[in-house]
């Protein structure tokens, strides 16, 4: 079956054709600048880039062109929309009742609206993507897979905050963690990959421009580092991660902002940008670095350390770890991060072979043999993983 994957934002819809026999992506194409003007840019696997300028009032008008360039005789790849089987969309939120993949109805799209407040960027994104699928190609089976399903697998004492229970009774006030599929694809091909038990221990440290990372036990979810929304954890691209939540109160006094404010500084103006001055993008801010700035040195140091500090506390909450992954835009790619990390794990007799960590973007193990923990690195295909989900449910 070929499935086609859907990933919205505000203004954007990212999509892959997914072939679920060979799972081999057949095409990939990315709709920008949705309600402001329009482009979209797509390939057909061994064949050359197509781009289109048109208008792209909504999410409708975009999935209309995507349609078009799948059909599309000369840079297309199927001939009619009767080759897709389904459709799966990555959603970031479903709230305290939504906790695995779905097969969507009146019901779930009702729950996602319900939850436009948790996730107020994305989940309105998300429901127009679900809808411009369903018009665009009517009585097609469309599968919701949530970034949220797999940190809903926690125990209450990992998901709670320490705050009156009434908000969480409430306002489904908790922890939920994201980057779900990710880790939940992540952590799999590392038992896989690693040849390794099927109840393994597995940390998962997905360490992109958004970070996070988690604890597994036979790819479930023991603990994960964001909470309510992904500003919780690790130091990202522009989040701040964990801060002392009396650093909003004290900022608004002392700048006279409001809490919206100060909140939009913690997830845009923070992290490797707020802590450099340089740029979120971890290949400025270490070329900086390079070139003498000691605000990037730190940043990047604060970066990992707290990547370590986190895979110890995960360590400690499963009592102890088989392997650790690496993934996403640094972990895939930065062998330093990778090796600087690790540098902080020798009491868990981590050993990393130089030669092996010297690799980029492909499953590898980078441990030297008589590691005691097994080092991977795995990259993250949350596309492939949403196609999986998607032909479990359609069939
Ligand atoms: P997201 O999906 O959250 O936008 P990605 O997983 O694509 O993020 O990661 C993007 C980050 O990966 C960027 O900050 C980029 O600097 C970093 N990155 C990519 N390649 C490298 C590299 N070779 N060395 C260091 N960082 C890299």
């Amino acid at each position: 079956m070929k499935v086609l994957v859907i990933n919205c934002g505000s203004s954007s819809l990212k999509y892959q054709l997914i072939d679920s026999v060979t799972e081999e992506m057949e095409a990939k194409g990315l709709c920008e600048r949705i309600g402001i003007d329009g482009r979209l840019t797509h390939q057909t696997t061994g064949k050359d880039k197509y781009v289109v300028e048109s208008p792209m009032p909504d999410h409708k008008a975009a999935m209309k062109l995507v349609m078009e360039a799948l059909l599309d005789a000369d840079h297309g790849v199927i001939g009619s929309t009767d080759e897709i089987g389904a459709i799966g969309h990555r959603v970031l939120h479903g709230g305290p009742t939504l906790t695995t993949p779905m097969l969507v109805d009146q019901h779930v799209k009702d729950v996602i609206r319900d939850c436009f407040d948790l996730g107020p960027l994305h989940n309105p994104a998300n429901l127009m993507g679900i809808e411009a699928c369903e018009d665009a190609m009517p009585g097609k089976p469309n599968v919701v897979v949530f970034d949220t399903t797999f940190g809903m697998a926690m125990e209450e004492k990992a998901y709670l905050y320490a705050i009156p229970y009434e908000y969480y009774e409430k306002y489904g006030v908790r922890r939920y963690g994201f980057h779900g599929t990710s880790h939940m694809f992540v952590s799999r091909e590392a038992i896989k990959f690693g040849g390794l038990k099927p109840d393994a221990k597995v940390i998962v440290c997905h360490l992109g421009n958004g970070a996070s990372i988690s604890a597994s036990i036979g790819g479930k979810c023991v603990d994960t580092s964001m909470g309510l929304t992904p500003l919780e954890g690790l130091i990202m691209g522009t989040r701040s991660g964990d801060v002392d939540p009396a650093v909003v109160q004290y900022i608004c006094n002392k700048e006279h902002r409001d809490v919206n404010d100060v909140l939009n500084i913690l997830n845009k103006k923070s992290g490797m940008l707020g802590m450099s001055g340089v740029s979120s993008d971890f290949r400025d801010v270490e070329a900086a670095r390079q070139e003498g700035s000691h605000r990037s040195e730190v940043a990047l140091e604060a970066f990992r350390y707290r990547v370590a500090k986190y895979i110890g506390a995960y360590t400690a909450a499963m009592n102890g770890v088989d392997a650790i992954a690496f993934t996403a835009g640094v972990g895939e790619n930065d062998k330093n991060a990778r090796k600087l990390i690790c540098d902080y794990l020798g009491y868990l007799g981590v050993v990393i072979d130089d030669e092996a960590n010297n690799v980029r973007g492909k499953n590898a193990v980078i441990s030297a043999p008589e590691s005691k923990v097994k080092v991977m690195l795995i990259p993250t295909n949350e596309e492939l993983a949403i196609a999986r989900e998607t032909v479990a449910l359609a069939q």
